[in-house]
């Protein structure tokens, strides 16, 4: 309690005051008492000394000095006090206790001097002849023509010692109500402090960060008003603080769930905020305490722009890379937007998917380009020697048209192809979804090619097993799909060839397996010839009206299923291609090619 400062300028300037007051007051009483009890001696020595002066009066008148010296004793002895019979001029005449001869003259003590002058006089002070202290009362008195003076005096030792004890009793009393009066301070005090010190105490527990402490029953009055506030107030500040974690906390999740790696810095470029994509895209380890900027990004790129970002208040976005194989769009600007600047906010996006996009796309339409312009400059070719004469030739004319005719075949199969690869790229589902027999599929698709496989006096054995469970998809894609893969085998087997087509149900999914003994495919194309417009042999494939297509359709058909389409080849012996569809309800373990 006396640790508070509030409680000791309280309760110590009172504590002086109250000593102050009693001990002033104590010593006031006392001098008060001690100068009453003068006035009361001096008045009752007055009257002995009229008292004294009627009676050796006559005496005195009659010079009989040895009945005045009788008179002064018996009237000492009588009242109690000493009598001196002083003549005018300070000759002692009779004493009551000591011998008037040895004594010296009386005129120039401080009473007789007063008594001389108005009558009376009085003084205190130490007795040469009794060494002791005592009260001195003279009057001046007539005798008939003589003038004489009676001194009565009394010892003081009585009164001292009276005094004195009084001194003492005061001195207690003093005493007992100092220590009264600060036993009350120190209660008023510390009644009016302790709310105050718990006051002080939350506020400093608040600032602290307890935010849980309350003053639990506030006082009446203003101290308990200002409890209650503090108690609000403490509240708001807990909801407040539980808010900004809150916020704080879904920030982080938000940044630490971003692809895009964002660093957020001060105007001194320090790093407040960074999240994982970011160490991740920039390359640096992510650390508890972020540091400066510069200490934790290298590229010198991004620092530069960052300052000037700062500097200029404008935003700024460019490229970064390649660095890695990977290609960087950073976006710098300052934040908050459209007030002065706290500091940047720098994005980094992975753009090396979109970069590759963009170039397959641009070698897409290279090739479909290329595609298209072959059959169309022979067609204009042919075109053209027809208008200029070939057209009325009985041989050329003919075959010429045939040529046209087939190459406007490979334009439409590589227009329907196409067609059908931008129809499966753009459907997110699979259109038309429903069990499907595989069997019947492979059986539907084989039909289709008959006329081909007659052509090349081929092989061509279908082997269906018996209650193939039936799939989930688009049977015209399936079917597509499986016409693809045996219209491959008839190309690339030669004449009197074999095609072999069996449909079965293996680890979870409905496998169907073209198998031909054709020319198969080099061990280096393998990985490629799904790619869209890969073909190991070119004119060959043009030759067989191909498109360099049909495999990447098949692909994209397995995959918009759940399967996957799998192959292998001996160049000379032959190729097999296994296409997959899981059966529904069935784990499958599928691999992608
Ligand atoms: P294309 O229209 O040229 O046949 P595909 O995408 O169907 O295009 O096939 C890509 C390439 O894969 C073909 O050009 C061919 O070189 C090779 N290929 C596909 N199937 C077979 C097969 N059964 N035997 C040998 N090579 C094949």
């Amino acid at each position: 309690m006396f640790s508070s400062t509030f409680f000791r300028r309280l309760f110590l300037p009172y504590l002086l005051l109250i000593c102050l007051a009693t001990g002033v007051v104590g010593f006031c009483g006392a001098r008060w008492l001690r100068a009453s009890y003068l006035d009361r001696t001096e008045a009752s020595l007055r009257n002995e000394a009229r008292l004294v002066e009627d009676l050796i009066s006559e005496s005195l008148e009659s010079g009989d000095t040895g009945k005045v010296t009788e008179q002064a004793h018996r009237i000492a002895g009588q009242v109690g006090c000493r009598v001196t019979i002083i003549d005018d001029d300070g000759t002692v005449e009779a004493d009551s206790e000591g011998n008037p001869d040895h004594m010296d003259n009386h005129r120039q003590r401080p009473e007789m001097v007063s008594a001389a002058t108005s009558g009376e006089g009085s003084s205190v002070r130490t007795s040469a002849t009794i060494q002791t202290a005592l009260f001195y009362f003279a009057r001046r008195a007539q005798a008939g023509p003589r003038t004489y003076f009676v001194r009565l005096s009394v010892r003081l030792d009585e009164m001292n010692h009276r005094i004195n004890l009084l001194y003492g009793a005061m001195g207690i009393s003093v005493f007992l109500a100092m220590a009264a009066a600060g036993l009350l301070c120190f209660y008023f005090a510390r009644k009016h402090t302790a709310p105050l010190v718990e006051l002080t105490d939350l506020a400093d527990a608040l600032a602290h960060g307890q935010l849980s402490r309350r003053i639990l029953s506030p006082e009446p009055g203003e101290m308990g008003t200002l409890a209650r506030s503090l108690n609000s107030m403490a509240d708001a500040l807990g909801q407040l603080i539980a808010q900004t974690d809150n916020d704080r906390a879904r920030l982080l999740a938000i940044l630490s769930s971003m692809s895009e790696g964002v660093i957020a810095t001060d105007t001194q470029q320090r790093v407040l905020l960074v999240n994982a994509a970011a160490g991740a895209l920039l390359d640096f380890p992510i650390v508890e305490h972020n540091g400066a900027l510069c200490e934790m990004v290298r590229s010198e790129p991004i620092l530069r722009a960052a300052s000037e970002v700062l500097s200029t208040c404008e935003s700024k976005t460019f490229q970064l890379g390649p660095s890695h194989g990977h290609y960087l769009e950073v976006t710098i600007c300052t934040f908050p937007a459209h007030a002065k600047p706290q500091g940047v906010v720098i994005v980094a996006r992975d753009t090396t998917q979109s970069m590759r996009y963009q170039e397959l796309r641009k070698e897409f339409v290279a090739n479909v380009s290329h595609e298209l312009r072959t059959p169309l400059t022979a067609i204009k070719g042919f075109a053209e020697t027809l208008r200029e004469g070939a057209m009325h030739d009985p041989v050329h004319g003919p075959k010429f048209l045939a040529t046209i005719e087939n190459h406007v075949d490979q334009l439409t199969n590589l227009v329907n192809d196409l067609l059908e690869l931008s129809k499966l790229d753009s459907l997110p589902g699979l259109p038309r979804s429903m069990p499907v027999d595989v069997g019947a599929v492979v059986r539907r698709a084989a039909d289709l090619l008959t006329t081909a496989v007659d052509k090349k006096s081929q092989t061509l054995n279908i082997q269906v097993i018996n209650r193939l469970p039936a799939v989930v998809g688009n049977p015209d894609y399936l079917e597509r799909a499986v016409a693809n893969l045996i219209d491959n085998a008839v190309k690339y087997t030669p004449t009197g060839g074999t095609i072999q087509v069996t449909a079965r149900s293996e680890n979870g999914h409905v496998t169907v397996e073209v198998s031909d003994n054709g020319i198969g495919i080099p061990k280096e194309d393998l990985p490629r010839i799904f790619e869209r417009f890969y073909r190991v042999d070119r004119s060959r494939s043009r030759e067989m009206g191909g498109t360099g297509l049909g495999l990447s359709i098949v692909k994209h058909i397995a995959q918009a299923h759940g399967g996957a389409i799998e192959v292998s080849s001996t160049p000379g012996s032959g190729s097999s291609f296994r296409f997959k569809v899981p059966i529904p309800g069935q784990q499958v373990l599928v691999s992608h090619n």
